[in-house]
């Protein structure tokens, strides 16, 4: 009964939080849900599980808004989806922490923290490559062929967004020792690079990529901007951003936590 009280408090910040971006608009309804779940179980981990989530979420939602009618305009073409975050995007990125901080909860062992903060590092390197490098500009190569990319496909890569990706996993890893959470920033950090790499290859590779029947152009849109219908011509049937930001965060959980056992 000793944690009740906590949780509780918790759980009513978590909403708190989880109510402020629905009403910014950074969350969907089911998105805050979400999102107020995720929250609850890190407060019941423990205040630095809390905290290094709320840092990744005000981070990464800041870098979100900056700028968003510039980067708006410039990916209208191509992301599949936009604006506030839905359920699924907020579990596709969470997901991954939440295990960590339930298998923390059972366990105490400090290799679940790594896997945790390993899995936000991965999630915000992604994000602040993609907000940054969308906002800077500059045109992005295909990660792979280094063909140049219209602004927004998956799988593209910029100077400035790898930098922003650089940043991101070195500030949740910092965050991460700096608040307090039984990790180093140095795994942290190596979950981060590492989730955020995978994201962009699986981006380029297994992620569905369509082309507009009518204008041509490539695009993650089952309907085209242009009002145009569009038809699969790569990548997996099916596989959107969604599970290739899942299957990333967990790439970034899985090094960070293998990184920081083998250092003990
Ligand atoms: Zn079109």
């Amino acid at each position: 009964m000793a944690a009740f009280v906590p949780v509780t408090v918790g759980a009513v910040v978590a909403a708190g939080i989880a109510g402020a971006a629905w009403r910014a608009g950074s969350l969907s309804r089911s998105g805050a849900a979400a999102a107020a779940l995720l929250g609850t179980l890190a407060a019941a981990a423990g205040p630095a599980w809390a905290a290094v989530l709320i840092a990744y979420f005000v981070s990464s939602s800041a870098l979100s808004r900056l700028g968003a009618a510039r980067k708006a305009s410039r990916t209208a073409g191509t992301v599949a989806k936009g604006g506030a975050r839905d359920a699924a995007q907020v579990l596709a990125n969470g997901a991954a922490f939440g295990v960590a901080a339930g298998a923390w909860l059972l366990t105490r062992d400090a290799v679940w923290a790594a896997v945790g903060a390993g899995a936000l590092a991965a999630s915000a390197a992604d994000t602040w490559a993609t907000e940054v490098g969308t906002w800077v500009g500059g045109t992005p190569r295909h990660v792979l062929t280094w063909r140049p990319l219209d602004a927004g496909m998956s799988g593209g890569v910029t100077v400035a967004g790898s930098l922003a990706m650089i940043a991101g996993a070195v500030v949740i890893g910092a965050c991460a020792e700096g608040l307090g959470l039984p990790a180093r920033v140095e795994p942290v950090a190596a979950g981060g690079l590492a989730g955020a790499l995978a994201d962009s290859v699986l981006g380029a590779t297994l992620q569905e990529r369509r082309r507009c029947e009518a204008c041509g152009a490539l695009t993650e849109q089952v309907r085209h901007a242009c009002g145009g219908d569009t038809r699969a011509v790569g990548g997996a049937g099916g596989v959107g951003n969604d599970v290739v930001n899942a299957l990333a965060t967990a790439v970034g959980a899985v090094t960070a936590g293998w990184v920081a056992a083998r250092a003990g």
